[in-house]
């Protein structure tokens, strides 16, 4: 088994959307007039190959982002503007001698524009594409082209296959429902025989700052409660397991992890 963490580089935003910290976002009189923190929101995949087959978790943001997420107004708030030419998601699959032919799996964490942007690469490649139950309901059950950062174009007309409960998906890589972020998010386990368990997040945790305890919530929640809920289970399950955990858009921490092509998890 072989674990790649594929860096996509990083979207720009303020701070405040991914952190609702005092201190940090939210200031104190003292700092009034201190401008707002831009972040790096740093963007990844995962490429799990497994005996079983290759799984590839998220497709972080498209190459034309600019104009496919100019309806949203969202591109004004997150400009994927820290990337590099081998950092597109199609560029770090082809450094790792992979073609969108030939991965079997493509699971989406959730299908904000920026984890499903490339999922149409996979489509009539034979690789399953899935997410879960409620977030594909989400999805693809409102009105018009978006809502918030779900963007049909990424995704409409596409077949995914569905999850729901926690689901060993291969064996050694479990699909745990984490809602709140959105109504379907998930968080991905994988156990690895001899990094150990690493979980990755996704945007069930967007940053260590986040994680707490106590957590740290963020502007762009669907439903709070959920979304604690959820940090508390991923929680749970990282102490049983003494994972990693590796969270969503942590700059810090990915730059801390060795990333494809040049270092894998075994
Ligand atoms: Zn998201």
């Amino acid at each position: 088994m072989k674990l790649h963490v594929l860096d996509c580089g990083a979207m720009s935003c303020d701070l405040t959307w991914l952190l609702l910290k005092p201190g940090r976002t939210i200031r104190p009189r003292s700092e009034r007039d201190k401008p707002v923190e831009w972040y790096p929101c740093t963007t990844h995949a995962v490429l799990v190959e497994t005996g079983e087959g290759t799984l590839l978790w998220d497709t972080s943001c498209p190459r034309d982002w600019e104009t496919r997420w100019e309806p949203t107004g969202l591109q004004e708030y997150f400009p994927y503007d820290q990337v590099t030419e081998e950092q597109y998601l199609d560029a770090q699959l082809g450094r790792l001698g992979f073609a969108p032919e030939n991965i079997d799996y493509v699971v989406l964490s959730h299908l904000h524009f920026d984890h499903a942007g490339n999922v149409r690469l996979f489509a009539n490649t034979g690789a399953k594409l899935i997410c879960h139950q409620k977030e594909k309901e989400f999805a693809f059950g409102f009105e018009g082209p978006f809502t918030g950062a779900h963007l049909k174009a990424d995704y409409e007309g596409l077949e995914f296959e569905t999850v729901s409960g926690d689901t060993e998906i291969l064996p050694g890589v479990t699909l745990i429902e984490a809602p709140g972020h959105t109504p379907g998010t998930m968080a991905m386990r994988v156990d690895l025989p001899e990094t150990g368990t690493m979980i990755f997040t996704s945007d069930a945790v967007y940053m260590g700052d986040s994680y707490g305890p106590p957590a740290v919530p963020a502007a762009i929640v669907n439903d709070l409660s959920a979304w604690y809920a959820s940090v508390e289970k991923i929680r749970s399950i990282a102490e049983q397991s003494n994972a990693m955990v590796v969270f969503g858009h942590d700059a810090e921490q990915l730059r801390s992890m060795r990333t494809a092509p040049h270092g894998y998890y075994s």
